[in-house]
């Protein structure tokens, strides 16, 4: 038998607490979530109860310092079961950027709410319409005056905007990419939003802010380091889309083995064929391979050691075998894939979100390969 593992006891203890709670948010649950297009309020609250948004929020501020392992094990559980882990990923790691960055008296007006799961934080604002994933050319804009800024926005495919209490804004003062924390609790009135009906039911939207005016104590980090502590976030953002992506590749799995078990046609089992068989090999042996690359992740965060490369083939593997796998259930299910009933049209919809890898890929090409990169 192989040697226990520290990821597999993490795995004991989330899946011992998770279950009982996935058992009561059913794949159904979250089927008529996604039809009614609704927050999943009464999942969230419960995540909350069990005491996981304080898993990278230190002790001192109500958090439990848990770490990347926890929560990479509790969103792919999630997943896994059926669910959708987005809002519990973007709870648990968004608020990051405040324990690195913030000033004390940020993260001790916001964190012991955001660890109880009282207040959300589940929004980074930072994608423009012109710019896209080019977030260096930013159009928005911060301008400083007296102990005050002055906000120009325009945002879009801003997840759960509509949802949130505080939200981080991406904009570009003089000194360069400048963050901002929003408290829509204070400020809503100064932001409109629009939400955008998109495939997935990812609760996105875009949003506009005209001359909106905010004290200095709203920045996080230095003025013109906005990006730089943003990007200290990325590596744990991307192994949680990875533990999100093997988490659903393995809901599709389970679901279809047990399929081509049961259902006959022709007088057989359909699992009996070939056809049926080869593309769920495939897809399997590509999550247990997406999933080794994410435990070497996770051993290189835990080691205090660079993950940047490898967090982003994580991402782009893992991605890629959900896809595939997905495509494999739709083979075992045949026409049913297509009916919400078996979840697999929602798990295709929603892996739809995962699949956009082009920059990892650049990152992969720069950061490991040292080719050569465009100016
Ligand atoms: C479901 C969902 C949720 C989102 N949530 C948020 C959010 O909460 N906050 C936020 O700020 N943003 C969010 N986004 C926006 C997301 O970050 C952007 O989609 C992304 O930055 C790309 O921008 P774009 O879609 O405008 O594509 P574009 O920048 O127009 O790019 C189009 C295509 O070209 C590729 N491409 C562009 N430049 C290069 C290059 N140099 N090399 C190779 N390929 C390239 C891109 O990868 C993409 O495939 C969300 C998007 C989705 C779909």
């Amino acid at each position: 038998m192989a040697p226990k593992r520290p990821v597999d006891s993490a795995v004991d203890e989330v899946r011992k607490a998770l279950d009982p709670i996935m058992q009561r948010f059913s794949p159904d649950y979250w089927r008529d979530q996604d039809a009614a297009r609704t927050f999943p309020t009464e999942f969230f609250d419960t995540i909350g109860a069990a005491g996981y948004f304080g898993t990278f929020i230190p002790e001192a501020y109500g958090g439990a310092e848990a770490g990347a392992r926890v929560a990479s094990v509790l969103v792919e559980q999630i997943n896994r079961a059926g669910g959708d882990a987005a809002s519990i990923n973007a709870q648990m790691a968004i608020c990051r950027t405040l324990v690195l960055h913030g000033t004390e008296e940020q993260k001790q007006r916001y964190l012991p709410g955001v660890a109880s799961g009282e207040v959300r934080f589940l929004t980074v604002a930072a994608t423009e319409p012109d710019s896209g994933a080019n977030m260096k050319e930013l159009a928005s804009t911060a301008r400083r005056d007296g102990d005050h800024w002055v906000l120009n926005a325009s945002k879009v495919m801003i997840s759960f905007a509509t949802h949130t209490r505080l939200m981080i804004l991406l904009a570009r003062a003089e000194e360069g990419t400048t963050l901002f924390l929003l408290d829509l609790d204070e400020v809503a009135d100064g932001i409109e939003m629009h939400p955008i009906d998109m495939v997935a039911h990812r609760m996105t939207s875009s949003l506009f802010i005209d001359e909106l005016r905010v004290p200095d104590s709203t920045r996080v980090g230095p003025p013109g380091e906005g990006l730089s502590c943003l990007m200290k976030g990325f590596v744990i953002r991307r192994v949680l889309a990875a533990s999100e992506a093997i988490g659903n590749a393995r809901f599709l799995l389970d679901q279809s083995i047990e399929y081509a078990k049961t259902r006959k046609t022709f007088g057989e089992v359909i699992g009996v064929n070939q056809g049926i068989q080869y593309p769920l090999v495939q897809a399997y042996s590509r999550v247990e391979a997406a999933a080794l690359m994410r435990s070497d992740v996770l051993d290189l965060v835990d080691a205090g050691e660079d993950a940047v490369p490898r967090s982003a083939m994580a991402k782009v593997l893992a991605s890629e075998a959900a896809w595939e796998t997905t495509r494999a259930a739709m083979t075992t299910f045949g026409g049913w894939a297509l009916a919400s009933e078996y979840h697999v049209e929602r798990k295709l919809r929603e892996g739809t979100v995962y699949v956009f890898n082009n920059l990892l890929m650049n990152l992969i090409a720069d950061r490991a390969l040292g080719l050569p990169k465009k100016d």
